[in-house]
């Protein structure tokens, strides 16, 4: 994997040091000597992750990466902070200023590329969660503030498995102020609970006595249900060689033994916060695809979506020979609808109308609304025959009972014109066959409404 990593040191020493190991890693290096020109660079060419060096003249390590944290268009770059600092209480300070992680000078190479490469792996789905988001720019990024509002108003659901009596009841414990936590005695039920559970975040110790933790981490990864939900892994102090692992697997933070209540504490919010950002981009992106193919007032499918569908069913006939058939509705004097009852009476009886309609039809029919008061239901596989049948059911299922048309329960009796057409040979397209059902529909409604044609022979 390359990914463009910016390092940011005030000691030219350092910097070249990390520039000479990363670029032997195949990454692509930016260096910065100043927290100020840090910002710059991040703002000309956003680099994939930032390692940000704690105390350096002007502006420290901390104020840089609050402000990275607090910018919608930067905010979702990831920060190691690499410092010779090593006190728990620097390190959340880090973390509370934003930062992913936090690594102590000397750097073990092998645990900044495998960190590296983690981060950078995260940043991906997000960065394509974003892209998805039509309107990213303005939905889809948040500032910290504005985010934690949303993101963290509601307390996490965590699950946790450690089988050390007095540094499980010091998780619980810590994370229960902030959580609901749930506790998993044995790897079947910490799979159990997970899959069915609806977690935010999972930490597991990857020093289990009866249990291999790699082993169930990479099961959780490999599981439909688990596979987003972001694990914290509890390792031995020195183990780099099973954090590397983890690490590589997929797993998204760690916590070196002895815990610490507040390095905890910042990192489950770090988790939490990245899990609900994403749950939050894909909730968007799944409304924005729902309002993109329905119509709001009957939630059927709209216009722009049958035309597409219709294209590709119309090619589908011409390579196979199998007709596909069309019918249009046309609701008769709706217009009157309007006029005696107002609008709302008129929408409605759009709603019910579509609701019949799609309550009638084959699971692979497809109703959708055009616009106004005509809707179209297309048929594959269907001959003109059986599509006259169905126009006809159709007509009659609207025609046999009134509809409501307000709270009082007022009735009113509502007919449609139906209009049918089929595909006719393989040079046929989906303006004529639209065509030919429009020519049906304005026969019925000239024959005298609610009845059902196909256009003039
Ligand atoms: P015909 O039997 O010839 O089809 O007569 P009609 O009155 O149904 O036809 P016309 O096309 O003249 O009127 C359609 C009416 O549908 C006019 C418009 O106000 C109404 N309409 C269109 N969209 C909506 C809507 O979303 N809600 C409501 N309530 N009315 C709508
Ligand atoms: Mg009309
Ligand atoms: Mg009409």
């Amino acid at each position: 994997m390359t990914a463009r990593v910016l390092v940011v040191d005030d000691v030219p020493a350092n910097l070249k040091l990390l520039d000479a190991k990363l670029t032997a890693e195949y990454f692509d290096v930016l260096k910065a000597s100043s927290g100020m020109e840090a910002l710059e660079i991040v703002k000309e060419q956003p680099p994939d992750i930032i390692l940000l060096d704690v105390m350096m003249p002007g502006m420290d390590g901390f104020e840089v990466c609050r402000r990275l944290k607090a910018m919608p268009e930067t905010e979702h770059i990831p920060v190691i902070m690499v410092t010779a600092l090593d006190q728990p209480k620097d390190r959340v300070q880090g973390l509370e200023a934003g930062a992913d992680d936090f690594l102590t000078k000397p750097l073990n190479d092998l645990a900044l590329f495998a960190r590296v490469r983690s981060l950078v792996r995260l940043k991906m789905v997000t960065d394509e969660l974003r892209m998805r988001e039509a309107t990213g720019q303005r939905i889809g990024a948040l500032g910290t503030k504005e985010g934690d509002s949303i993101l963290l108003s509601e307390p996490g659901r965590t699950l946790v498995m450690d089988d050390r009596p007095t540094s499980l009841k010091r998780i619980t414990e810590t994370l229960s102020e902030n959580h609901h936590v749930t506790v998993a005695e044995s790897q079947q039920e910490l799979i159990e609970l997970a899959g069915a559970g609806d977690f935010d975040f999972i930490v597991v110790s990857l020093t289990l006595q009866e249990y291999d933790g790699l082993r169930l981490c990479s099961q959780l990864r490999s599981l439909e249900a688990t596979r987003q939900t972001p694990i914290l892994a509890i390792v031995e102090e020195g183990d780099t060689p099973r954090l590397v692992r983890a690490l590589d697997m997929g797993v998204n933070d760690y916590l070196v033994r002895p815990i610490e209540r507040n390095e905890l504490v910042a990192r489950a919010r770090s988790q939490l916060r990245r899990k609900r950002y994403q749950d939050y981009l894909r909730d968007k992106f799944q409304q924005g695809l729902e309002l993109a193919i329905t119509d709001g007032l009957t939630g059927l499918y709209n216009r722009r979506y049958m035309e597409g569908h219709l294209a590709t069913l119309v090619e589908e006939a011409a390579n196979t020979g199998k007709p596909v058939s069309l019918l249009i509705f046309d609701i008769d004097h709706f217009k009157s609808v309007n006029d005696t009852y107002g609008h709302a009476a008129g929408d409605a009886v759009l709603k019910q109308f579509a609701d019949r309609i799609a309550k009638n039809v084959r699971g692979i029919d497809l109703a959708c609304r055009l616009g106004g008061e005509e809707f179209v239901v297309v048929m594959p596989d269907t001959d003109i025959g059986y599509a006259t049948s169905v126009a006809e059911r159709l007509r009659q299922c609207i025609a046999a009972k009134p509809f409501r048309i307000d709270e009082e329960g007022r009735m009113l009796d509502v007919t449609v014109s139906i209009g049918i057409a089929m595909t006719n040979g393989p040079k046929d397209t989906v303006a004529r066959l639209l065509e030919r059902a429009d020519q049906g529909l304005y026969r019925a409604k000239r024959e005298g409404r609610n009845r059902v044609a196909t256009e003039a022979a």
